[in-house]
């Protein structure tokens, strides 16, 4: 059975890998999306796939996951998880809008 330590050290090294893909990778892009104190992270809820990626790349602790019913009431799935900002720990470093897969978190003034 897989222990939590290893579990956490896989995070921190998929962290890190992140990190150094999207500085490599997303520079030039980051320089497009505005940031920074005057700015908070707001996720489009219908484009959210509760990945868990903007989590582990936000060092603030500034993005949770919570469940939600699915849509189509003919489909059933256990879990359906989507991301939602905490705006007081947000401090706009838009890291998290390029590590999301869909494109589902945009920059707002705050
Ligand atoms: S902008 Fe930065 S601090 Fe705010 S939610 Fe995204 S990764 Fe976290
Ligand atoms: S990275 Fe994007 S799709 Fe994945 S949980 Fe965060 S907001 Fe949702």
């Amino acid at each position: 059975m897989t222990k939590i330590s290893d579990v956490l050290k896989r995070r921190a090294s998929e962290q890190s890998r992140i990190r150094v893909q999207l500085n490599s990778v997303r520079a030039e892009e980051e320089a497009l999306i505005k940031g920074g104190e005057d700015t908070v992270a707001w996720v489009k809820e219908e484009l959210c796939i509760g990945c868990d990626q903007c989590t582990i790349v936000c060092e603030d602790d500034a993005i949770e996951l919570y469940d939600t019913p699915l849509a189509s009431p003919i489909m059933k799935v256990d879990v359906n998880r989507k991301a939602r900002i905490l705006r007081d720990p947000c401090t706009g470093c838009k890291i998290c809008v390029l590590a999301c897969p869909t494109d589902a978190i945009i920059m707002i003034d705050r």
